[in-house]
């Protein structure tokens, strides 16, 4: 069990921040747990959602952001949806990503690559390119062929195409314009250009 020095560590001004960036009254969690008891993902993470809930209230910036949790939630909504006091802890979750890479805290250079080719695949193609976004982060991972056995049954139950989908109407003009009105906020960390900018 790892000791917290309030005195010393809390950054109240970290709590007055995300709350304000998610529009969450954080200080009405009370620790209940059943956000951690509805995640999928707590036993992968370093800190349950709870427990970062809780280290948000206490202003530990520095934990907080450089916890492995906030990349491995798949904002399911999952926590939201069970939260008896209506904050949207998957908010949150996506809050604290964003402060993190302001920051320079995105931990994993895999995780990192994977965020970014996922958010350029959908701003390219509308929605995820699985395929394309499957062979880059393969190749970078420098293990290309770790999960190569998963093709053949994804294929077959067309999980996976060969060419990117191509959403109805103007669904590849209304996301454009959702990260263009992100890309135009005043505190939107600068566009990023990455290899996965060909899937
Ligand atoms: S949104 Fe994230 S933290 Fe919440 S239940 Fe889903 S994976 Fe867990
Ligand atoms: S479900 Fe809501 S009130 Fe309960 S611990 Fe999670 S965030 Fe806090």
């Amino acid at each position: 069990m790892q000791t917290i020095n309030l005195a010393a560590d809390c950054d109240q001004a970290f709590m007055d921040a995300v709350a304000r960036e998610s529009g969450q009254d954080l200080k009405s969690c009370y620790q209940c747990g059943n956000c951690t008891a509805g995640c999928a993902y707590s036993q992968d993470y370093d800190i349950p959602v709870h427990q970062i809930m809780r280290l948000v209230q206490l202003g530990q910036k520095e934990r907080v952001l450089s916890c492995r949790s906030i990349w491995l939630c798949a904002t399911c909504q999952a926590c939201t949806t069970r939260c008896p006091n209506n904050i949207e802890v998957a908010t949150v979750m996506d809050v604290l990503r964003h402060m993190a890479r302001r920051a320079g805290k995105a931990p994993e250079r895999l995780v990192k690559s994977f965020t970014d080719g996922f958010l350029a695949s959908v701003a390219r193609h509308g929605r995820v390119f699985e395929a394309g976004l499957a062979a880059v982060f393969a190749l970078k991972s420098g293990k290309p062929l770790q999960d190569a056995g998963l093709g053949p049954a994804m294929l077959t139950r067309g999980k996976l195409a060969f060419l990117p989908h191509q959403p109805g109407g103007r669904g590849k003009e209304e996301v454009a314009e959702i990260f263009a009105r992100f890309e135009n906020r005043t505190d939107a960390a600068p566009a990023k250009k990455t290899g996965e900018d060909a899937q």
